[in-house]
């Protein structure tokens, strides 16, 4: 593995957290490289490869993130712990920004976060430690036969976790009813929507 002082980054840029329990949030976005997860409705392929990404400083990252006027900031993907994140988190909180990550959750975490949600995928089994570890359980659904696979994931959850169902983006006017009426009928769950697709920033 390489040098943690180093990660591979496709983008970073300050923008409004679209989805989870963050929604609404201006933070600033790290997107790393590198996923070995491969989910075939994925937004974000060309992130799969890091190796066609610079491997930036994580000092340099940090004052980017900083300088941006953000009080957050989201490490997401590909998938972050394909990585060494723990530099990255300890200069972040040096910083005073908050960490938080996004994760299928199939490699073992690295770092101090203040907030984990866990996004398991049918492509890759994700290994025990995020049930417990993570704020939050985000499902995407895909199939309407999709709820039970959810369910059989926030069974193993840590009781604080919030839970939340999004519809993926192309069966979005296909299985959001579905969660409403699933989500009305198991209030434990929160509906999770891609709002930064409908106002159309990244
Ligand atoms: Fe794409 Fe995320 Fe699935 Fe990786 S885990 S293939 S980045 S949706």
């Amino acid at each position: 593995m390489r040098d943690p002082e180093y990660l591979p980054v496709m983008e970073e840029f300050y923008t409004i957290q679209g989805e989870g329990h963050y929604t609404g949030t201006p933070a600033y976005f790290i997107r790393l490289g590198g996923c070995d997860v491969g989910c075939k409705w994925c937004d974000v392929k060309d992130s799969w490869d890091a190796s066609q990404y610079d491997w930036i400083d994580v000092n340099i990252l940090v004052d980017h993130a900083r300088n941006s006027g953000a009080s957050l900031v989201v490490v997401t993907g590909g998938e972050p712990f394909m990585h060494n994140l723990s530099l990255l988190t300890e200069k972040l909180r040096e910083a005073n920004l908050q960490c938080n990550v996004e994760t299928a959750g199939v490699h073992l975490p690295s770092g101090s976060w203040d907030w984990i949600c866990f996004s398991p995928k049918k492509f890759k089994k994700p290994i025990h430690e995020y049930y417990e570890a993570a704020q939050e359980l985000k499902i995407v659904l895909f199939h309407r036969s999709d709820f039970k696979w959810a369910e059989s994931h926030a069974l193993q959850m840590n009781l604080e976790a919030q839970k939340y169902l999004q519809p993926e983006w192309s069966k979005a006017k296909e299985i959001t009813p579905l969660i409403v009426d699933y989500v009305k009928r198991n209030p434990s769950w929160k509906i999770s929507l891609q709002t930064h697709k409908f106002i159309d920033i990244p």
